[in-house]
């Protein structure tokens, strides 16, 4: 078996609240937050893994740690099998603008710039001539069927071809690995699901490792290869869509569930069969 792109070892996030200043300040800090508590994950090339839980839950700070936006209080984050906390200040915005690729809920597109110029951003900081990038942007935009908007400024197309643009500025310096935080939420449910065919399309094409945020079950069912559901801080279960719906670990896992048509993945006996990989 290939080895995991993505590992995490015993990783903890404590976030210490900011203490209230003014006539009402206390001497005291508020309590800290745990939002991580020692997750351990590996995570594999070319699999969509899909983190759920609900709100509050640790999903973004999770997601946030693995190209290192966010420290982890202890542990180990590995990236291709190189420790986080061992690179260097240039070595993490390298790995930031090189191997991983984030889109977000709120699309977080440059209203100045033009679709094309959106999209190619990242080759552009990394210094590629002005003609390549337009021309591998052209090529990204072609796949996210947006062509015809390339001249066009943000603020002109829907949530949903913003997001495209988005998803296509995220892809265009070819990252080993796409993260996702709630990309899709805030779409309206056609769009959303267009999008979902989108990436799944773009998935097969390609076979990119993909780590997409949601809390939303039927998201997660439909796109992921495994599925890890988080509840306050802790992953509770890991596995892929059959293992999670006839197994749950947890009356927790089960009620996330309940309200979603699972008749695709209910299993008659075992889900021996099922994909491999494990955390
Ligand atoms: P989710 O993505 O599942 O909604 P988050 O990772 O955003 O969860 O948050 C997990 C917990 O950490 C929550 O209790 C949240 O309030 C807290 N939290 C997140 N970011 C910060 C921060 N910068 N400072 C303090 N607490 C935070």
């Amino acid at each position: 078996m290939s080895q995991p792109i993505i590992e995490l070892h015993h990783v903890e996030k404590n976030y210490s609240s900011v203490p209230r200043k003014g006539l009402f300040a206390r001497k005291e800090n508020k309590p800290t937050v745990n939002a991580l508590t020692d997750i351990n994950l590996r995570i594999w090339p070319g699999e969509i893994f899909v983190i759920v839980g609900l709100s509050g839950s640790g999903k973004s700070t999770l997601l946030r740690t693995l190209n290192a936006l966010i420290t982890p209080t202890s542990g180990e984050v590995r990236f291709q099998g190189q420790a986080l906390g061992s690179l260097s200040a240039a070595q993490m915005i390298a790995l930031r603008r090189e191997k991983t690729g984030m889109v977000f809920q709120s699309f977080a597109l440059f209203d100045e710039r033009n679709v094309l110029d959106n999209v190619a951003f990242g080759l552009e900081v990394a210094g590629v001539a002005r003609e390549v990038r337009h021309q591998r942007a052209r090529e990204m935009l072609a796949k996210v069927g947006l062509s015809h908007v390339e001249d066009n400024y943000p603020a002109e197309l829907s949530g949903g071809m913003q997001q495209r643009v988005g998803l296509a500025r995220a892809l265009v310096v070819d990252p080993a690995v796409l993260l996702m935080d709630e990309a899709f939420s805030a779409l309206d449910p056609i769009i959303r699901r267009e999008m979902q065919t989108l990436l799944l399309s773009l998935q097969e094409a390609e076979q990119r490792t993909i780590v997409f945020v949601t809390h939303d079950m039927e998201e997660a069912l439909r796109l992921g290869n495994r599925i890890a559901i988080m509840e306050a801080g802790k992953l509770i279960q890991v596995g892929p869509p059959e293992k999670i719906i006839n197994a749950p670990a947890t009356p927790y896992v089960r009620h996330l569930f309940s309200g979603v048509d699972t008749s695709r993945w209910q299993l008659a006996d075992s889900y021996a069969d099922v994909w491999q990989p494990q955390a």
